[in-house]
């Protein structure tokens, strides 16, 4: 049985997730909103399937499911009133909103296409549907409950990466060590693995996305790790990177540099600043060392029930940073041809600065 991980009684829960929104509905002039994108559907009613709408107006609290997900629905989504989907989710809606009234319906408009936009147009005429953003923000800021659920994430992550160590040697393969470790992730209790696991070494750990491929493990490879677990809906996100045998000169200046513009990061992050000040922490660092072209992604982003969710710490983000926001920090540099690294934490944004959740050790480990 799935069991929700939203905290307290019905009335808390409604409280909590609903009446923010309503909150976001009156600013933005909609009389109701319409649900659809996964991560907000399940923050919004606790509910966990993998489809349905959601419709809140200022009175009611509505989830729509299909006949797989009613008993699902009614465990998980309390404060909610559940209606089965008879046909499609929009023959239900066409008579739930003339039957409640509404005119004016907001719609995330990052997650509805040109197609079902015109549908629904068409089929809830006379009412209206006006895009609203700001959904998604809604989750910045995690409580207690979903700091714990991440945690548990968190944890499961460090762990497969201490069991990890002894099978990173000469001779492995890029794709079984991934393997391992979402075999392992899940035994210790993971719904599965939060994104892809990447696994890139040698030349190829220059590549920030390199996924596991059948690439045998060399001394003097430097070896990007980036993984995660899911646990009940809610993420983590660490990159560890190592090298095999012996060190450069230069692969230890590198790694020291990304180390350095991390710790610097992690020690300037608090309540108040920016994402994009953030970000020109890390990036000064790397910058001024001569590798700021090297360094060619946002130095994190927000992480929850998404692997990627806002606010960024990248050079555009305006959005400041607040208690309970959970970003990673993952500075890196990345050389073609010859090798990269990244260290990634996740950390919660504290009243004062910024803990880090991630244990795995991250000074520069030599394996053979
Ligand atoms: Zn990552
Ligand atoms: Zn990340």
């Amino acid at each position: 049985m799935i069991r929700s991980v939203l905290p307290g009684t019905t009335k808390e829960r409604a409280a909590i997730r609903v009446e923010p929104l309503r909150a976001l509905m009156r600013e933005r002039g909609v009389e109701a909103m319409l649900i659809q994108k996964p991560e907000n559907r399940r923050y919004v009613t606790g509910f966990s399937g993998s489809a349905g709408f959601v419709l809140v107006s200022a009175t009611a609290s509505i989830l729509l499911v299909d006949f797989r997900y009613v008993e699902q629905a009614q465990t998980e989504a309390l404060g909610f009133e559940v209606i089965k989907a008879e046909r499609q989710f929009i023959d239900t809606l066409a008579e739930v909103v003339p039957a409640r009234g509404l005119g004016r319906i907001g719609f995330e408009s990052d997650a509805m296409s040109y197609k079902q936009y015109e549908d629904f147009s068409k089929r809830l005429a006379p009412a209206v549907l006006a895009p609203v953003e700001g959904v998604d923000r809604l989750r910045w800021v995690k409580d207690a409950d979903e700091i714990a659920q991440i945690t548990r994430a968190v944890e499961i992550a460090d762990e497969a990466f201490a069991h990890i160590r002894s099978s990173l040697r000469p001779g492995a393969v890029e794709r079984e060590i991934a393997i391992e470790m979402e075999f392992f992730m899940r035994r210790r209790g993971a719904d599965k693995e939060a994104f892809e696991t990447i696994v890139a070494s040698g030349p190829r750990s220059a590549l920030p996305h390199g996924r596991a491929s059948e690439r045998v493990l060399a001394r003097g490879d430097f070896v990007t790790l980036d993984f995660g677990a899911l646990c009940r809906g809610y993420v983590s996100d660490c990159t560890r990177t190592v090298v095999l045998g012996e060190v450069s000169q230069k692969q230890r200046e590198v790694y020291e540099l990304v180390l350095a513009a991390q710790r610097a990061a992690l020690a300037g992050i608090k309540p108040g600043i920016s994402g994009k000040d953030a970000d020109t922490i890390a990036r000064t660092i790397i910058t001024d060392a001569g590798y700021g072209d090297a360094f060619g992604h946002s130095l994190g982003h927000g992480v929850g029930l998404a692997v990627h969710e806002g606010p960024t710490l990248s050079p555009r983000e305006e959005a400041v940073l607040a208690p309970g926001m959970v970003v990673t920090v993952e500075p890196g540099i990345y050389l073609p041809g010859w090798g990269g690294v990244r260290i990634e934490d996740l950390v919660v944004v504290t009243e004062a600065g910024c803990r880090s959740v991630t244990r795995a050790p991250k000074d520069l480990l030599i394996l053979s």
